[in-house]
């Protein structure tokens, strides 16, 4: 078993491809998952917790380190056969739960080629949501706790999740892709809410947390959050400036994805696709930023 098998990562198997999104199953006098992969995997999600010995009536909670779709869009799924189960997410984020139209189209619109794997969503009935603010904690019992941390740049309402007694950092998407076989970052850099202070400020305040392990739903785990956060932050400056070195005129996300795509080392010939659907969505978010940012500044 490897490490983050061991940690509870279940993998989707996101696009049909191995380790590109999972969802971290935690397992004992409460059971719950932290994110749950897209709405079109969560077959594989249930097959992962049945062979952890947790049925779909065990399940108490999802917990949600934002709404986005590769995150709570199984989720809602996930409640139509967990009936025992309730969602835990940003009480600013809670409404797109309940109407997730406008969210359902601006994902269709942004993520293009590949929005097929990220799936739907479906309204969640309000009475199981559990709305959450900084600092929100959760008691699993045998002495262990989750305790909510706001952590915005990758989206406004992002959360990083820190258990105790073990300090285990469950990150999201706070930190980007991280690509454990190769130790390598790519930033997740979406619109419509990316923002660079507020990534690498976010970045800063979780390695303050003293993890011992950093786990990663896109996908896997580390033992160095010093050299993941200090990677983080060179990878996601980096995507800035990339796009701030394009020639005025050719500022397309199509122009910044091939740049952002010549630095992934590694890739298979079938994650290839998929990994520059990714990066062209990245982009996007990157010149969107750059747009807002310049608006203010000019
Ligand atoms: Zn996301």
């Amino acid at each position: 078993m490897s490490d983050s098998e061991s940690y509870g990562l279940i993998d989707c198997m996101f696009a049909g491809l191995p380790r590109q999104c999972g969802a971290f199953l935690l397992a004992g006098e409460t059971n719950l998952l932290i994110d749950s992969g897209p709405s079109v995997t969560v077959d594989t999600v249930l097959r992962g917790m049945e062979a952890r010995g947790v049925g779909p009536e065990d399940l108490d909670y999802i917990v949600l380190t934002h709404f986005h779709l590769d995150h709570a869009g199984g989720a809602s799924v996930l409640l139509e056969k967990c009936p025992n189960a309730r969602i835990v997410v940003d009480g600013r984020s809670a409404k797109y739960l309940a109407d997730p139209e406008r969210l359902i189209s601006s994902a269709a619109k942004s993520l293009g080629e590949i929005a097929s794997h990220y799936g739907t969503m479906l309204p969640v009935p309000g009475e199981r949501i559990v709305p959450i603010a900084d600092g929100f904690q959760m008691d699993l019992g045998s002495g262990r706790t989750i305790t909510a941390y706001h952590a915005p740049g990758h989206s406004g309402g992002h959360y990083a999740f820190l258990a105790l007694p073990d300090r285990l950092l469950y990150c999201g998407d706070s930190l980007g892709h991280y690509v454990e076989e190769r130790d390598y970052i790519y930033p997740a850099t979406p619109t419509p809410e990316f923002d660079l202070d507020k990534s690498i400020a976010s970045a800063r305040r979780l390695l303050e947390l003293e993890p011992e392990l950093l786990l990663f739903p896109h996908f896997g785990t580390s033992r160095d959050a010093a050299a993941v956060v200090a990677q983080f932050e060179r990878q996601v400056r980096r995507s800035v400036e990339l796009a701030e070195g394009i020639a005025p005129g050719e500022h397309t996300a199509e122009k910044l994805g091939a740049l952002l795509f010549e630095d992934v080392p590694g890739l298979t010939d079938a994650e290839a696709p998929v990994i520059r659907g990714i990066l062209d969505v990245n982009a996007a978010g990157v010149l969107h930023y750059l747009g807002r940012r310049d608006a203010t500044t000019s």
